[in-house]
């Protein structure tokens, strides 16, 4: 219904957003004076208690708070979700059966009464000077409550003829005033506050209206440059305008303002950490040219690819420098990670310092591990693999090696290095699949007088809009060819079987090995954590697959409730090939790398998230054999169906990253409730990425300019940052 604005800025919407920033001479608009003198009570009106807003009493002030209101700011920044444009509204007496409308009127009569078979009808009636029309609702007694003579509501729907009515049935409502004669405001766009139980979206609206007739005069935080820069509406006139338009149009603008101004903030926020770390002159310069790195370029039996040169450069050249790296390392599976991380864990200890390799779990730690001994040992570079799987005794020793400074390079997982040990002299940490552990849980080592350099290595494509504001303080780096020039998944053929296609799945296993190929087979919902009866599902299909689908062939099995040592052995007979089917949990998902696999069969394909897919997709079409990924599934939500169709036709991991965002919504994606994404009001990073990239860029230009943003320009952009951030850039402050 177009004459309800729902949501202004869907993506038509953008293109006309985004034309308001950047076209010249739009409708004019009013721009701030330029700098008045400061005046700093201004922009403390928003922390004033939100109980000195006329008319909010102690039973009102309850029901804000349930709302998360405590403020008047937080009041002023508690938007409509919804508005009715009343000049789209229809005149009653000139409804046709058939059509959809919303109409406004004042109810004349509401009744309940019980029809066939004990259902319960709802009627109610509103007239608009031109007509009667009637909303009917079945076993919604509250409206019947909540409606009530006198009035004045919206209806809007489907009018039919019944009776010799008209009539809507299930109407979708509002109540525009409680009172009749009450006016319900000046503008012709009637707007919709989210509400909530005892608190209606009409008392919302007076209370506003009267929070912005006292206190609407806020000082504004966006500094002039930018409010002309992209031609935005200062926020006094659109925190007016978000609340009681006046059109369309400058609707649309107060709603770009408040995208960009939250996108902006955080944008500033992130630009002010990465700066603190750039100021820290307490980092290592370590040396790019050494005998290490030169050694293991000579030992390698292979030669880099562009692309790795390309990221050793700019990580060497990070490492150089005094103040301490903190970058991201994207490339997919298998696009040659481990021998960069070694490039940067070998010039820490060619400069004379130790260095960390950690990991998410202890399986590719000590995958990592086996994979770098040989050729550290080589190069006289001592190294220790520390799991919880050691004896007391044995960890005591390696803890103390560490301490004093005999072993160079101490690989394991995340929570043991960062929990049990000291260095003597810790200069670099490289972090490998650093989402795993929550993405914001970034590592600090500063408390222990560590100011080391850090590389994080992603093999999860993190889509653009996320790098930008999860790791949007982060330097980036990425590796996108594979070795030997391939590009990812190029040989890998996914297909979606429903599970009744077993046979033929099977069957394909059977031919590959016969080829000489290896096979993996993926059940879900094994992770480390995961409870017994769970296992034994697996075990028992495990077992069946092993006896009476594939008895003529050598079937391995491992899952997390495996010891490590175990594991690792199953992991060794599958790697020289003695094993021809490795079936698995989730535990192959990351750092596996066996070139001859060439078919993966995945069961209950739809329960796994669409990254966790790409990722086990990644362990085959490594070698130069092309390899076939075959899903078990039957999607029966759209979702699950959108995620089949999307890892069939998507190969490539960033596109897939998009996609799966698009599907699931920013606010899923890796929790991001605890991985402190903030909390976005306005903005949506899906829709508004192009608005996030403009914010960016001014934020981080501002910042460069003036890390402390001390300039009288910016006294209030500093306030409101302050007040958004507090403690986490306390440091911002001290200057
Ligand atoms: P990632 O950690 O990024 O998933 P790996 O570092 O495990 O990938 O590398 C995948 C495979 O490619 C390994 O067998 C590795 O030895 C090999 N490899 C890495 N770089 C090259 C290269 N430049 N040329 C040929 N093979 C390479
Ligand atoms: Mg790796």
């Amino acid at each position: 219904m177009d004459n309800i604005i729902r949501d202004i800025c869907g993506p038509e919407a953008l293109g006309l957003l985004l034309s308001i920033m950047s076209k010249p001479n739009n409708v004019p608009i009013s721009v701030n004076q330029p700098s008045k003198p400061a005046d700093d009570k201004n922009i403390d009106l928003l922390k004033l208690p939100v109980s000195k807003v006329k008319f909010v009493g102690p039973a009102i002030m309850n029901n804000l708070e349930k709302l998360g209101i405590e403020t008047v700011g937080d009041l002023l920044y508690h938007f409509p979700h919804r508005y009715i444009d009343l000049s789209k509204i229809r005149k009653i007496g000139e409804l046709r059966a058939g059509e959809n409308a919303t109409v406004v009127g004042e109810v004349k009569d509401v009744k309940l009464w019980r029809g066939r078979k004990g259902t319960r009808v709802i009627n109610v009636s509103i007239f608009d000077g031109t007509g009667y029309i009637v909303g009917t609702w079945f076993n919604q007694d509250f409206i019947a409550r909540r409606l009530k003579e006198g009035m004045q509501v919206t209806f809007s729907g489907k009018v039919a003829y019944k009776y010799r009515q008209l009539q809507i049935e299930n109407p979708f409502y509002d109540v525009l005033s409680e009172k009749s004669g009450e006016p319900v405001h000046s503008g012709r766009i009637v707007p919709i506050h989210p509400a909530t139980q005892g608190l209606t979206t009409n008392t919302i609206r007076r209370v506003v209206k009267n929070a912005l007739d006292e206190y609407g005069k806020v000082a504004e935080p966006l500094p002039d440059e930018i409010l002309k820069a992209y031609k935005l509406l200062p926020r006094v006139e659109a925190l007016k305008e978000m609340h009681f338009p006046t059109n369309r149009e400058l609707l649309l603008k107060a709603r770009t303002r408040f995208i960009f101004e939250e996108l902006f903030l955080m944008q500033i926020g992130l630009a002010a950490r990465k700066k603190r770390n750039e100021v820290q002159t307490k980092g290592i310069a370590h040396r790019r040219e050494g005998e290490l790195v030169s050694a293991l370029y000579e030992a390698l039996p292979f030669k880099l690819t562009e692309d790795q040169k390309k990221v050793i450069d700019e990580i060497q050249s990070d490492m150089e420098k005094s103040m301490p790296m903190n970058r991201l390392l994207q490339g997919e599976v298998g696009s040659g990670k481990t021998v960069v991380a070694l490039v940067a864990l070998l010039t820490s200890v060619q400069s004379g310092y130790q260095a960390a390799l950690m990991a998410p779990t202890e399986v590719l730690a000590s995958q990592h591990y086996i994979k770098i001994k040989e050729i550290l040992n080589q190069l006289g570079v001592t190294t220790a693999l520390l799991t919880g799987s050691l004896t007391p005794k044995d960890r005591l020793k390696m803890v103390e090696e560490v301490k004093s400074g005999d072993i160079d390079v101490v690989i394991g997982t995340h929570a043991i290095i960062q929990e049990t040990v000291d260095f003597s002299r810790l200069g670099m940490v490289v972090i490998d699949e650093q989402h795993r552990f929550g993405v914001m849980q970034r590592i600090d080592l500063k408390e222990k007088g560590y100011y080391p350099d850090v590389l994080v290595m992603s093999a999860t494509p993190i889509p653009r809009t996320l790098s930008l504001t999860l790791y949007g303080d982060l330097d980036v780096s990425i590796i996108k060819e594979l070795p030997g020039g391939r590009k990812i998944g190029e040989h890998i053929n996914t297909v979606l079987f429903d599970r009744n296609s077993r046979d033929i799945a099977y069957e394909k296993i059977r031919i590959e090995i016969a080829k000489g190929r290896q096979a993996y087979i993926v059940c879900p919902l094994i992770e480390e954590s995961d409870k017994l009866e769970n296992v034994k599902a697996v075990m028992s299909q495990a077992e069946w697959l092993k006896t009476k689908v594939f008895p003529q062939l050598r079937v391995g099995i491992i899952h997390g409730q495996m010891k490590a040592g175990e594991k690792e052995e199953v992991m060794r007979w599958f790697n020289k090939g003695e094993l021809d089917i490795l079936i698995s949990t989730t535990v192959i998902e990351v750092g596996i790398d066996v070139p001859n696999a060439t078919v993966m069969l995945i069961e209950d394909a739809d329960r796994f998230g669409l990254a966790q897919l790409h990722q086990l997709r990644g362990r085959i079409g490594r070698g130069e054999h092309k390899s076939y990924c075959i899903l078990f599934a039957d999607p029966t939500t759209e979702e699950g169906k959108k995620r089949m169709e999307a890892i069939v036709n998507i190969k490539d991991g960033f596109e897939l990253a998009e996609a799966d965002l698009q599907i699931r919504g920013e606010g899923q994606l890796f929790g991001t409730r605890q991985s402190g994404l903030p909390d976005l009001k306005v903005a949506k990073l899906t829709r508004d990425i192009e608005v996030l990239a403009e914010a960016r860029k001014a934020a981080f230009k501002i910042i460069d300019k003036d890390p402390y943003l001390a300039s009288p320009l910016y006294q209030h952009l500093r306030q409101e940052v302050r007040d958004k951030f507090g403690d986490s850039l306390e440091w911002l402050f001290q200057a």
